[in-house]
């Protein structure tokens, strides 16, 4: 299987200084000796991080409706740059609320900052998630709380 994997903070505005991100990024490159690439988002308005064929639905909390279709052709087109933008009008119900209430299935993840290893393994037999000890010494770097979202395809 291949697969993919992104860091970014559960702040989707928290953005750490260059440096801090450069550094986090020394870090993945010492706890991954096998991958197609390692690099790091650092931007001014939101970007997205799915988990790519395992990302299917979007459910809406208020009616339960599958919106992934408006949510791909719709919402992923826009920019946004503050938790003002993240506000809608849900096509399912009319009910308004944030983008980030709606239930996302598979991990789905807005965030000016990102880590991302490509096709990466510890070793030849594939250990690839990173261990919760690394993930905090990256959360020291950055400076906040992260989470990982993991993509198989
Ligand atoms: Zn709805």
């Amino acid at each position: 299987m291949n697969w993919t994997f992104h860091v970014i903070p559960t702040d989707p505005f928290f953005r750490p200084s260059k440096e801090a991100a450069e550094m986090a990024l020394n870090s993945l490159l010492s706890y991954f000796t096998h991958h197609e690439g390692i690099e790091f988002i650092l931007s001014d308005k939101l970007e997205f991080f799915c988990a790519g064929e395992n990302f299917e639905k979007v459910i809406c909390k208020n009616c339960q409706s599958n919106i992934f279709d408006w949510f791909v052709c719709v919402v992923l087109k826009q920019e946004f740059r503050t938790a003002r933008d993240l506000i809608v009008v849900f096509p399912c119900c009319n009910s308004e609320g944030s983008l980030l209430d709606l239930t996302y299935i598979r991990p789905f993840g807005f965030a000016c900052f990102g880590l991302t290893v490509c096709e990466g393994g510890i070793d030849e037999e594939g250990i690839y998630e990173l261990s919760e000890s690394e993930l905090l010494k990256l959360e020291g770097i950055v400076g906040y709380k992260l989470r990982v979202i993991w993509s198989g395809h």
